[in-house]
């Protein structure tokens, strides 16, 4: 794409410059980017898992503080979380874009080859979209994916006396966020929770493996905080949720960056969002956390169980224990100052 001015490229240049660098499997795909419509070879015995999530510049993200080939990955990997949640591998991605027409090339450049690096590495291939101007950068993906019918993990299947398993270490994302913001040098450690802030993983065979060994009977991936999401499934499971809060992996460096910062570790990794660790609820029988870590390559730790009743119950060392603050929702009522 070089460093051509977008007035000049114009609308059809920049898709042509996509189209040009990403790359489609046709075994998959009979068309991708060019014609009207992307076309997608379906096969029988599987179910197409379909989802979309939007970045809009100064709500999700700010140049101050992201770079544009972290922002064109994380675009991406936020998506891929949400098939990988449903036990979907990824087939392929759309993506709406709209930028300032003064927008800088090396910042357009570096966001598409953020975002194809990882659609090449994930199999997940940019088949199509949209080109906009806009005032502000606005960034939004669709993805599709396929399950084996009927094996597509849901936020509803949880039952009573289910263990809740989690994936990966928590809050990491958050005190990322949070550093981000802080004056001065960040050290060593807190740059690596800001990578978990700018460029997050997850971990995407995780769900494809337990829909396929049907060992999970609910899943959701964590993007709006622990509580939030584990209340999600308690509420579409009719069914209430216990926590150990002792057993909540912490992100490596969380306690001491915390410290640092002012916050308090535990709220980051319980109501702090962007982990995109996976949960999952396992029945009462199964495997441990242990050989699903084993199995699933990647660390999982048991963290507490369904309950008959509804809501998130936390305890810490055996006492009930009160969450200061919720989790992200856009739209939801400015925190009044007797809050904080
Ligand atoms: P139409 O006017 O029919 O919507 P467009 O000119 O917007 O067509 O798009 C032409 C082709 O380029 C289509 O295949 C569309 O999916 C693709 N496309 C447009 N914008 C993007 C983008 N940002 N990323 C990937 N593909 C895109
Ligand atoms: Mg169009």
């Amino acid at each position: 794409m070089g460093g051509v001015d977008l007035r000049a490229l114009g609308e059809f240049g920049l898709i042509e410059a996509i189209r040009r660098r990403a790359r489609v499997d046709r075994r998959v795909w009979r068309l991708g980017i060019g014609d009207d419509a992307a076309v997608l070879r379906t096969r029988p015995h599987e179910e197409l898992v379909f989802s979309t999530d939007a970045l809009v510049e100064d709500v999700h993200f700010r140049w101050r503080t992201t770079d544009a080939r972290s922002l064109g990955d994380k675009s991406l990997a936020v998506n891929l979380s949400d098939l990988g949640a449903m036990g979907a591998r990824a087939l392929g991605c759309l993506l709406t874009l709209g930028v300032p027409e003064d927008v800088e090339a090396a910042r357009l450049d570096g966001f598409v080859a953020g975002l194809l690096r990882l659609a090449r590495t994930s199999h997940c291939p940019l088949v199509g979209g949209d080109t906009v101007r806009a005032p502000l950068w606005l960034i939004s993906i669709s993805v599709v994916g396929a399950v084996a019918r009927g094996r597509a993990l849901l936020r509803s299947g949880a039952r009573v006396g289910d263990r809740i398993f989690v994936t990966g270490e928590f809050g990491g994302a958050a005190a990322g966020l949070a550093r981000l913001d802080a004056p001065g040098a960040a050290t060593p450690s807190e740059r690596r929770l800001i990578r978990r802030q700018l460029r997050p993983r997850p971990p995407l065979g995780v769900g494809v493996a337990l829909a396929r060994a049907r060992l999970a009977h609910a899943a959701i991936d964590v993007s709006d905080g622990l509580a939030q999401d584990l209340g999600q499934i308690a509420r579409e499971c009719g069914v209430a949720a216990r926590v150990a809060v002792e057993r909540v992996p912490l992100a490596a460096g969380l306690e001491r960056a915390a410290a640092r910062l002012g916050l308090d570790p535990a709220v980051l990794a319980l109501s702090g969002g962007e982990d995109y660790e996976l949960l999952f609820a396992a029945p009462r029988g199964g495997l441990s956390a242990e050989v699903y870590t084993r199995r699933l390559g990647c660390r999982v730790t048991e963290i507490g169980a369904f309950a008959r009743g509804s809501g998130v119950h936390f305890s810490r060392e055996g006492r009930a224990y009160t969450l200061a603050a919720a989790g992200f929702a856009h739209f939801k009522p400015a925190p009044r100052a007797s809050d904080k």
